[in-house]
């Protein structure tokens, strides 16, 4: 962990605060990140979507018995004959859930389906699609080698091992495993505290009537929405006017409560003015310009203990910001381990976009697949940073770099999913 203070950090000779590349911008605020401790003890469904606070050993042998991987017959692989067919005498049946409780002897097989317990003796299975049966007389193919179909007992894990490692975010392929091992509760990391607010005189909150000039506040439910996805226990402080003294008071209850603050607004230029004073007084933050398109304007910082994240106010730049800076931020403080970039991948781009060099821009597209696999994207129509019904149709960003400028249909361009998979 760095020692290193955030004011003193951003005096490093090669930052700008007025042109921050996005990459640079997230390694500042990634020195910073210290995980929360703090474990709950919490049933395994219940683990969903959480970060787990300690290793799971396993207690058992995966599988827990040496079994078959195929339906047909159990023998010793000595009694076949790799150049000619070779027949053997079925003894008895070992089915899933029901073992053959005899050995399996010289000339002997027995009759398995697919996690039938290998009996002893036996130390091969033929699949029935190689056999055929005369009675209990079956014949084998030839070609069979010793030892196939056979999952040893612990060949997938073995009792004492690692299973999970902490910082493994649960899905439901985790809840299954960690079922498979017979354990029904998991420690997981307790849930990050996230307060957020929106600043503005223009805000009102949705179910009060609209003056002159107002608008409904929206960014708090995107913020509630991406909050809930990641896992945090969420504390709604609603809208804040835009009163130095109103402000004070909020950033010091959030900072208090939570170990996240997030706002939204309040920090472009003229506005970031007052509210720089302000945190000036309460923590320590920087401000910066990103090179980035929407969401220019960003804060960052500490308020006592509490991580601070100013983003701007325009709706879209909330959601983008959001997705490209604060979400693995506090996937981090949960613990996740590792946190990985999301990835991106190229798609053709089917229409002209406009696009000026010397920032990233983060358009919003619709990424298709064709019946021939390869994919296409196109942008959702206006790009304006308050257009959140553009974040709505769309179903990725089209990434274009600093140095691109207008790009032309047909031309391949880097996308980001805004979904995963589970
Ligand atoms: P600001 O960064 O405060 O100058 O706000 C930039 C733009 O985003 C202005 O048009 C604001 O009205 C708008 N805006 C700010 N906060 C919100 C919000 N919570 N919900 C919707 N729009 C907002
Ligand atoms: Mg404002």
């Amino acid at each position: 962990m760095a020692t290193l203070t955030i004011t003193q950090a951003s005096c490093a000779d090669d930052y700008d605060p007025n042109s921050m590349p996005v990459a640079k911008a997230r390694g500042f605020i990634h020195q910073f990140l210290e995980p929360i401790g703090g474990v709950a003890r919490v049933p395994v469904r219940s683990a969903l979507g959480r970060v787990l606070a300690e290793d799971v050993i396993s207690p058992v042998n995966v599988p827990s018995h040496r079994n078959s991987a195929m339906d047909g017959w159990a023998m010793r692989g000595a009694d076949l004959d790799p150049a000619s067919e070779a027949a053997l005498d079925e003894i008895g049946v070992s089915f899933a859930g029901k073992p053959f409780g005899g050995a399996v002897g010289k000339g002997q097989c027995v009759r398995i389906m697919t996690g039938g317990v290998v009996p002893e003796g036996a130390d091969t299975v033929v699949m029935q699609e190689r056999a055929r049966a005369d009675g209990k007389r079956i014949t084998f193919a030839p070609g069979q080698k010793t030892g196939q179909n056979v999952r040893e007992a612990g060949e997938d894990l073995k009792a004492g091992s690692v299973a999970l490692r902490r910082g493994r975010i649960i899905r439901p392929a985790e809840l299954g495993l960690v079922a498979s091992l017979g354990i029904g509760e998991l420690a997981v990391v307790r849930r990050l505290r996230v307060a957020f607010f929106s600043t503005g005189d223009e805000l009102k909150s949705v179910g009060s009537v609209l003056g002159e000039g107002e608008i409904y506040d929206s960014n708090r439910y995107t913020i509630h929405g991406m909050l809930e996805r990641l896992g945090c226990e969420t504390i709604d402080m609603g809208v804040v006017r835009d009163d130095p003294k109103l402000l004070e008071d909020a950033f010091r209850a959030a900072a208090k409560n939570a170990d996240v603050v997030i706002t939204s607004g309040g920090v472009s230029v003229g506005e970031a003015d007052f509210v720089k004073a302000m945190l000036g007084k309460l923590g320590e933050v920087v401000f910066w310009k990103i090179a980035m398109k929407p969401g220019r304007p960003l804060a960052y910082g500490k308020i006592g203990g509490a991580h601070f994240f100013g983003l701007p106010g325009n709706p879209v730049s909330v959601m983008v910001t959001f997705y490209q800076f604060v979400r693995d931020a506090l996937l981090v403080l949960q613990g996740a381990n590792p946190v990985e970039p999301i990835p991106t991948f190229r798609a053709t781009c089917t229409a002209k976009l406009r696009k000026a060099p010397g920032r990233t821009e983060f358009q919003r597209g619709i990424l298709t697949q064709a019946a021939d696999g390869s994919l296409s994207v196109r942008p959702t129509g206006e790009q304006g940073s308050g257009i959140l019904k553009s974040m709505s149709d769309a179903n990725c960003f089209i990434i274009l770099g600093d140095a691109t400028g207008n790009v032309e249909a047909g031309t391949s361009v880097e996308v980001q999913l805004l979904e995963g998979i589970v």
